[in-house]
This record gives structure tokens, C-alpha cells and sequence, in this order.
């Protein structure tokens, strides 16, 4: 399923099984989660630079190829031994990096200025097969379906980048509870922490599955919890949400935008800033964020609530996330 342009859907043709070059995996993918980067990718909100490309980046398949092991893989590069022939991998939005800047030497990689992402500068997993480096592939745990995993790849990691941001709060709010979020409230409730679920008014299936996770409030987003909390995660595209959780938040609070894209932020007065608050953003994910987070999914256990489509009607998914009507996260299903 390819993306020609913004706003025109995905369409579907046929192409060669692509080959694995140097340092790579040719992966038959059994599942990829649809994401709403996929949507501002499909939008025009962030831009595809060489189109046609084939999007989605929470690929879940098996290595049925290898190709040469690169002779310019830095030190510390090689490939893990689990990534064999036949291995179940986990392919991130995160494709590339150089190395060796600044950022990639320091940790962070997800900073990366010559970073490369699946599904919008290296075709992705919206595909019977695909072709990813192999150091950015993670392996699956055992226990996980296909279909269970794909969400964990970028809704799931992107949650817990944000939560690294939000050390030492006890009572953390998550605004828009969707893929990422309802992931993320099932690692929250394990660490003893409690969660606050803020969903559009009225959602009620997005409160019910915040409720049956454990969420210790659920309300509106417009509404006032009935404590301070000490830290809330964004994860709807909307800027004033920003401005709503600052002023919910304890002094010395952290709120944190998980979002590729947003609205505007609207002014507002600096005292909601006061007091030491911070308003950041989080990006992309690093390697370690992913071996972190998929050693922790078998411990909570993560059980991600999952609406399945084939992919020649990944489409349709793409328009129910848009349309707000998702629960949990949608998955394309390769057969
Ligand atoms: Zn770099
Ligand atoms: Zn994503």
C-alpha cells in the first residue's frame, strides 16, 4: 500500500520482493500498528520527502534473508545473536543513524540530524515484505502475538520516552488515551504510580478502557482532577491541551508533549509556567528505549486492546483514527 501524495489514500500495487543489502533483514511482515504519524504523514502534516514510499513503522515479521554484514559497521555495532534467520523482529520508526554526531555519541540518537524513519525515508511495513537495518531490529518476546506487539513499537515506546521525562511523579496525567497512552497506563499502574486518564468528552469506550486498566481517575479535558498532579504526557495533537495541564500540575511539574505534530499553543500567563514547571516535547525513540521497554511488556504484562484490518483496507483504519472512533491501537494484518 503506497503513498503517492498527501491527502490522496494509500494505494494498492504490486512490486518485487525487495532484497536485503549489506547489514540488513528481508522481513515477511505478519503485522504493522498504524499510527498517527502515519495520519500526519498521509495529511501533509509532516512531510514524506521522496514519495511514493510505502508507511508504517511498528512492523512485526521474520527475518527470511540476510545480506552481507556490513564492512563499515562501527565497533559495537554488530548484529545480536538472536537476530538469525527465521528470527521474530520488531521494526521502530528509528531506521538510521550516523554514529557519529554529537547526539549519537551522547545517548541520544533519537536527535540524530542525519536519522532516517520507516515509513517515511525508508519504505515501511505496509508491505507483504520489507528490508530493515539490522541494528535498529528488536527481538520480540515470546508470550506477545504479532498482532499484540506491533503497538508496542512506537505507541508503546514513544509512552515510555515521555514517562523518562516524568521521574520522580507520583500522579501522572495522560491526555488522549489511545494506543500510546493506554500502553502506558498499564506500565504506570505497575510501577505504583497512579494514572490520570483525560479523553474527549464524552468518549466513553476511551474512559471504559481507561477504567478497566486501572486508571485511578478518568475524566474530560476539561475537567479539573480532584488533586495536583505531578506530571502529564500529551498525547492528542491539540496545543491547548498543553496550556490545560499546566494548570494542573504541582510545582516543579513536568508536562510533555508525545507528538510529532500539534496545533498551536496558545498564549498564556507565565504564571502557569512559575514555580519550576516545564512544558517539553519528546522525539523518536533511541535503541535503548526499545530493548527497555520490551524487556519490561512481559513483566507488567502489557496487554494491548487491538482492532485488526487487512492491509488493503488499511485505509479504513487510517479513517477511524482520524474520525477520533479507535479505541486502543488498529494493526494491519499481512496474511
Ligand atoms: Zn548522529
Ligand atoms: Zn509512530
Amino acid at each position: 500500500m503506497i503513498f503517492e501524495q498527501p491527502r490522496s489514500p494509500l494505494r494498492l500495487v504490486e512490486r518485487e520482493r525487495p532484497t536485503a543489502g549489506p547489514g540488513q533483514a528481508l522481513i515477511r511482515v505478519r503485522a504493522c500498528g498504524v499510527c498517527r504519524t502515519d495520519l500526519h504523514l498521509l495529511d501533509g502534516e509532516v512531510a514524506v520527502p521522496a514519495p511514493p514510499r510505502i508507511l508504517g513503522h511498528q512492523i512485526v515479521g521474520t527475518i527470511e534473508a540476510i545480506g552481507a554484514e556490513s564492512p563499515t559497521a562501527p565497533a559495537g555495532e554488530e548484529t545480536a545473536a538472536e537476530l538469525a534467520l527465521g528470527a521474530r523482529v520488531g521494526v521502530p520508526w528509528l531506521g538510521f543513524t550516523c554514529g557519529s554526531c554529537r547526539y549519537c555519541r551522547s545517548g541520544r540518537e533519537n536527535l540524530c540530524p542525519r536519522a532516517r524513519f520507516t515509513g517515511r525515508d525508508i519504505d515501511g511495513g505496509f508491505a507483504d515484505w520489507t528490508v530493515a537495518d539490522l541494528r535498529y531490529c528488536f527481538p520480540i518476546p515470546a508470550g506477545f502475538s504479532d498482532i499484540q506487539a506491533a503497538p508496542l513499537l512506537c505507541a508503546g515506546l514513544i509512552g515510555y520516552r515521555a514517562l523518562r521525562f516524568c521521574e520522580g511523579a507520583h500522579r501522572i496525567g495522560l491526555y488522549g488515551f489511545g494506543a500510546s497512552a493506554h500502553i502506558l497506563a498499564q506500565v504506570i499502574r505497575h510501577q505504583q504510580r497512579e494514572v490520570f486518564a483525560f479523553t474527549r468528552a464524552g468518549d466513553r469506550e476511551a474512559q471504559e478502557l481507561a477504567r478497566s486498566l486501572g486508571a485511578d481517575w478518568v475524566g474530560s479535558s476539561e475537567q479539573a482532577p480532584p488533586v495536583e498532579l505531578e506530571a502529564a504526557i500529551i498525547f492528542a495533537p491539540l496545543g491547548p491541551l498543553m496550556t490545560s495541564a499546566l494548570r494542573v500540575i504541582a510545582p516543579g511539574g513536568a508536562v510533555v508533549s508525545a507528538g510529532i505534530h500539534m496545533s498551536d499553543i496558545p498564549s498564556f500567563p507565565y504564571s502557569l509556567l512559575w514555580m519550576e514547571r516545564s512544558l517539553r516535547s519528546v522525539a523518536n525513540l533511541t535503541r535503548r528505549d526499545g530493548h527497555e521497554l520490551l524487556a519490561l511488556a512481559p513483566q507488567v504484562p502489557i496487554k494491548t486492546h487491538v482492532s485488526t484490518y487487512p492491509l488493503e483496507r488499511v485505509n479504513e483504519a487510517l479513517d477511524e483514527l482520524r474520525g477520533g472512533r479507535l479505541t486502543g491501537a488498529a494493526v494491519v494484518t499481512i496474511a
